[in-house]
């Protein structure tokens, strides 16, 4: 990337929209990977009254904090309406979206184009996700934690310990 291409982003908000229930070694890995071209990354917990969560949004804010503990220019807020609505309210130009395999590729290929409708103004940069996170999704890694499986590598180590305990109490 051109010095002068870099200057222009380092003046540019993102945001970074999910579910994060919970944040997975893939998310803080983009985060880490992209926080550097950026004047802030807006992590973006959904909080969608039709989807059923794990944890709690308030529970997956403080994990995203406690997993990002030196990134200075990363701040997060949850949400419950369009993605493109926070954004304009928050003057951000980019939302940046992971791609871990092609099964990712038709639902990011429509919210692209979907959001591209309704806010033109607003970019999507899709992220390709490296390739030892390819199959890491917090859904997988629900489904180890249920079955005990170890999560080293999968996730952050705060992670580790809400995931224990939210399956303990819930026995
Ligand atoms: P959503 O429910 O909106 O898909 P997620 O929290 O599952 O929320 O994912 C948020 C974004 O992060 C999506 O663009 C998703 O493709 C991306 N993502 C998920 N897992 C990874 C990963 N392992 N590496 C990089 N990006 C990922």
């Amino acid at each position: 990337m051109e010095d002068r291409e870099h200057k222009a982003l380092q003046s540019t908000i993102a945001i970074y929209p999910g579910s994060f229930d919970p944040i997975t070694m893939g998310h803080v890995d983009l985060i880490v990977r992209l926080a550097d071209f950026y004047q802030e990354i807006i992590v973006l917990v959904a909080n969608s009254m039709h989807k059923s969560y794990m944890f709690t949004s308030e529970e997956r804010k403080k994990l995203v904090k406690e997993s990002l503990p030196n990134q200075h220019n990363v701040r997060v807020a949850d949400f419950d309406g369009l993605t493109v609505d926070y954004a304009r309210k928050a003057g951000a130009k980019v939302i940046l979206r992971g791609l871990r395999a092609v099964a990712d590729f038709e639902y990011e290929f429509a919210m692209a184009n979907m959001n591209r409708k309704l806010a033109p103004e607003i970019e999507t940069k899709i992220v390709f996700t490296r390739p030892e996170y390819s199959f890491v999704s917090s859904r997988m890694v629900k489904e180890v934690a249920l079955c005990g499986g170890t999560l080293k590598e999968l996730v952050p180590q705060p992670v580790v310990q809400a995931l224990q305990s939210k399956i303990y109490r819930s026995r």
